[in-house]
């Protein structure tokens, strides 16, 4: 293919897009795309055109206006066109439009109208002798729909002009937009959901999906309103010399006009009451999609004029794009503290909502096969808000031939352990938990913990500084670090004594016992209780790691799910390497009580109120190490409760179910005659 050709073709298939998108939105009231998605292929095209002139296709949509009339109503030729607006998206755009107006009125002074640039539906209204005879959509420009029965419905309009001054015009042309508040739009979505009717997507629809209604009286249950922005006729002249003027002169006769408007004497000025109103936004009662900027004066908006179907006096300055469209350029995976693996888009930079974005989450390879997402496709990425950019949709009609799939990588990105995702689950793991660099500080974390090996301050205080020194690459270094004092002394805040508080907690808890051992390993689905379910069943931790499927499903508290985490875990050589030096430094148990011997093997009990003699924690390691699951909430299964001081819902839930009870003092009587309380 020639250049040209390539040219033509990229321009025929935006042109074709945009007459979809144009007709979904003009005619069916129903978009597909985001406003500014539209208006980025719309600039796509325009800019192609500036580049080539010489190929503009004689259907393009750049030099009109969008919509198409309707052929159910009747077509009305305006007699002052209603065109549009240019756009500008930015601070350096409008200066830019500031300084082809000041090129075109040399040494004259520009004052600037600023409205609200209301998201509706732009309509004409045609007052004769103060009556109201009729109402037009803007349609293509030229000629647009007769919809006055509808337009009569809306409340806000005066159908007839009075005066105090008790003049009114012979002939009067009022432009401006129709809209549903906000407030009316949110009760009238609410009714229709209630009914299990259609609902709107927006207020711009839902006003022009009742004005397109041939029966008025729907429009007229529809909560509509106007609001002017311009006078296209006026006879005899109505004497104002400014736009502001203007639309102020039009208040009297009963017209609406927008909450918020601004005089300003500068374009800078001009910027400023933007970002204003852009703050507002969420507080003013309709929908805007940005601000209007107007030459104020009259005269000199004749002498601007216009330029194909845009005056040269007015713009529009629209709010940052909610959506935008560009390319995906790769796709990473990153791992997470917890071994997660997470598809990140690498983006060609865009302004989305006012910032740039590069980078978006993919979340996880259901999501890229749901949108069907590859290396070197275009795509929307949408924010709205504060929200987290993320992206919405591929564009397949840009989809390059060389665009490359993106599958979920066999081995972690960065230890090389496997990956794993067991069925069911909608995320990937590294499985090289103890070993993987990514997972590092969490591992660390939680192997100290007090209820894993107990490593006092380690966890809080000083394992960030403990892995910037590189001191730590896995936890079995932990066991090594006394080797390093010279090192551990020149941490901030660190002295002699700490340094030795810390050797000796680590040598203290080389003598633990196999479920907490096991617990501070850190395999997944493997917490508290699960880990004393393991040491019990298991005894050793050989047997533990040689455990098949079957055998670890059947231990209690183990799930499908967790089974096979534990398998994965113990499959990676890696975290194997870890464990075996953990052991061989020193890390040592007692073999723990057979689950013969434990008398009250596998029954669920729960503790509840305020004990007196002891902790929570305290009473529950005793039922744990006599075989009983200590459990959060009292049910069918409950075996027991123990309710200490002030128990509440528990107890009578516990009553109620018929559930054994125990004070305080009956249950250490119990703990007392099996030996694990002496007091
Ligand atoms: P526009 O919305 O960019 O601006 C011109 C219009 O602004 C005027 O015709 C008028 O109706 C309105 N307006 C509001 N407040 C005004 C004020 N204070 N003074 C003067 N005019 C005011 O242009 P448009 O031609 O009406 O519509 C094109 C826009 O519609 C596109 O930029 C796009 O965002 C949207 N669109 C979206 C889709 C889609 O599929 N999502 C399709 C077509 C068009």
């Amino acid at each position: 293919m020639t250049q040209n050709s390539t040219v033509v073709a990229q321009m025929r298939q935006l042109i074709q897009m945009l007459a979809k998108h144009n007709h979904a939105y003009y005619v069916m009231d129903q978009p597909t795309i985001e406003d500014s998605e539209y208006d980025q292929l719309f600039h796509q095209l325009k800019a192609l055109e500036e580049q080539y002139p010489d190929l503009l296709q004689a259907d393009t949509p750049t030099n009109k206006v969008g919509g198409r009339p309707l052929s159910k109503f009747d077509n009305v030729t305006h007699v002052v066109p209603m065109l549009s607006l240019g756009n500008v998206f930015n601070q350096e755009d409008l200066f830019a439009f500031a300084r082809r107006a000041e090129e075109r009125l040399p040494n004259q002074q520009i004052e600037y109208d600023v409205e609200l640039k209301f998201d509706g539906l732009a309509i004409s209204l045609w007052y004769e002798n103060g009556i109201l005879v009729r109402g037009v959509t803007r349609g293509d420009g030229e000629t647009g729909e007769d919809i006055t029965q509808n337009v009569k419905t809306i409340r806000n309009l005066p159908k007839v002009l009075t005066s105090e001054s008790g003049q009114i015009p012979e002939l009067l042309e009022v432009r401006g937009e129709v809209l549903m508040p906000k407030a009316g739009f949110e009760k009238l979505n609410a009714e229709n959901e209630a009914k299990g009717e259609k609902t709107f997507a927006n207020p711009r629809n839902a006003a022009a999906g009742s004005l397109r209604q041939l029966d008025p009286n729907i429009a007229a249950s529809r909560p509509l309103a106007f609001y002017a922005y311009g006078i296209a006729q006026c006879q005899p002249h109505h004497n104002q010399t400014t736009m502001s003027a203007s639309l102020q002169w039009l208040t009297q006769f009963g017209f609406a006009v927008g909450e918020r408007q601004f005089v300003c004497q500068s374009i800078q000025d001009v910027q400023k009451a933007y970002e204003q109103i852009n703050q507002e936004r969420p507080n003013l009662s309709v929908e805007i999609d940005g601000m209007v900027i107007k030459v104020n004066d009259l005269k000199q908006q004749q002498q601007l004029g216009f330029l194909s179907r845009e005056p040269r006096w007015a713009t529009a300055y629209k709010f940052p794009a909610v959506a935008a469209l560009t390319a995906v350029e790769n796709i990473d995976w990153q791992v997470g503290r917890t071994g997660t693996l997470t598809p990140v888009a690498r983006l060609n930079p865009v302004a989305v909502g006012g910032v740039t974005v590069s980078n978006v989450t993919l979340h996880n390879i259901g999501e890229i096969h749901r949108l069907d997402v590859r290396i070197g496709d275009t795509v929307s990425v949408y924010r709205s808000g504060d929200v987290i950019p993320k992206v919405e949709k591929v564009w397949p009609e840009f989809r390059p031939v060389d665009a490359v799939e993106v599958h979920l990588p066999e081995q972690c990105p960065v230890c090389s352990s496997p990956v794993v995702m067991p069925e069911g689950e909608a995320l990937a793991r590294c499985s090289g938990g103890l070993y993987c660099a990514a997972q590092r500080i969490e591992a660390i974390r939680h192997f100290v913990s007090r209820k894993a090996m107990d490593i006092e301050g380690l966890g809080d205080r000083w394992a960030e500084s403990l892995l910037h020194l590189d001191l730590l690459k896995d936890v079995a270094d932990i066991y090594h670090l006394h080797e390093h004092r010279e090192k551990l002394l020149t941490i901030e805040k660190m002295g002699e004594k700490s340094v030795q508080n810390l050797i000796d907690s680590i040598e203290n808890s080389k003598k633990t016992t196999l479920a907490s051992f096991i617990y501070a390993l850190g395999i997944r689905g493997v917490g508290e209780t699960t880990a004393r379910m393991l040491a019990n069943t298991f005894q050793t931790l050989d047997a533990l790691r040689e455990a098949d499927l079957d055998a670890l499903k059947k231990t209690p508290d183990v799930g499908d799910i967790t089974a096979e985490w534990i398998i994965d875990f113990f499959r990676a050589s890696h975290n194997l390497e870890v464990v075996d030096r953990l052991i061989a430094a020193g890390i040592h148990w007692d073999a723990p009580i057979a689950p013969t011997r434990q008398p009250l093997n596998g029954e669920s009990w729960v503790i509840t109120g305020t004990l007196s003699q002891m902790g929570r924690d305290e009473a529950t390691q005793m039922l744990q190490a006599l075989g009983a699951r200590v459990s959060g909430s009292v049910s069918s299964k409950t075996k027991c409760l123990v309710a200490g001081e002030k128990a509440g819902s528990k107890l009578e839930k516990a009553e109620k179910l018929g559930v054994q009870v125990l004070t305080e003092q009956a249950f250490l009587d119990l703990m007392k005659e099996y030996g694990v309380y002496s007091a």
